[in-house]
């Protein structure tokens, strides 16, 4: 069966940490394929001198150009108003029959899952990949929601292949990744006082940020 790591976030912009943490996530997973889907946001919910929707994802298709198994996905942006997972969940599957698709997020979104649209629906239809990130401790992950879905979540080394018919025992899969300590606050700090991104950014997206004067604003 296929596998598909659904890799949502607001990406603005994507940067090296989500380029290195989807492709360890997708090596140990053996997925098939990534999909990065930026989310909507309507533009008076986003962070000042934050990037257009449009530019959100012209700058996730340009990081993931020529990047075998990543996929730019134009779906929350194009589908516009509030970027609900639940919703994205159902579309790919029925996008997508045939195929299993887990939402791949940092420990520090997973910590934040209570505050998600729906999030025990999400949480009883969706399959997770949690990964590791600098600052974060992954262990905490068993103790969302009060721990709760403490029998739900173990190891990924212990899931077996993902793509056997079966549905892994645990639908909540913790990934030791060693993942790079970057956000898309810090580029976005850094472009405001002038500072390079080599590094932080593939060097495609500082062009594109450069070009379009993203991020000189507060
Ligand atoms: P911001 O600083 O604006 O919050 P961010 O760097 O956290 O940006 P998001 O778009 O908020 O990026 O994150 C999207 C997803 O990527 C989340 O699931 C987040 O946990 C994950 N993620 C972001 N940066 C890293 C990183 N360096 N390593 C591992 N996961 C990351
Ligand atoms: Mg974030």
């Amino acid at each position: 069966m296929e596998t598909i790591g659904l890799f949502g976030g607001t990406f603005d912009p994507v940067h090296c940490g989500h380029l290195k943490a989807a492709a360890e996530v997708r090596r140990r997973a053996r997925l098939s394929r990534v999909l990065f889907i930026p989310s909507y946001l309507p533009p008076h919910k986003a962070a000042r001198g934050a990037a257009s929707p449009a530019d959100r994802l012209r700058m996730v298709e340009i990081a993931v150009r020529r990047r075998a198994g990543f996929e730019a996905s134009p779906l929350e942006v194009e589908a516009g108003g509030k970027s609900y997972s639940i919703r994205t969940l159902r579309r790919i599957r029925r996008l997508c029959p045939g195929t299993r698709s887990f939402f791949i997020l940092g420990v520090d979104a997973f910590l934040d899952i209570g505050t998600w649209h729906q999030y025990e629906k999400v949480l009883d239809e969706g399959l997770f990949l949690v990964m590791a990130r600098p600052g974060f401790d992954l262990e905490r992950a068993r103790g969302v929601l009060g721990g709760r879905f403490r029998d739900e979540i173990g190891p990924l080394a212990e899931a077996g292949p993902l793509d056997a018919a079966a549905r892994p025992r645990c639908r909540v899969l913790l990934v030791p990744i060693p993942a790079l300590d970057v956000s898309s606050t810090e580029v976005r700090e850094r472009v405001r006082r002038g500072r390079p991104l080599a590094g932080l950014v593939p060097p495609a997206v500082a062009a594109y940020i450069r070009q379009r004067q993203l991020y000189r604003g507060r």
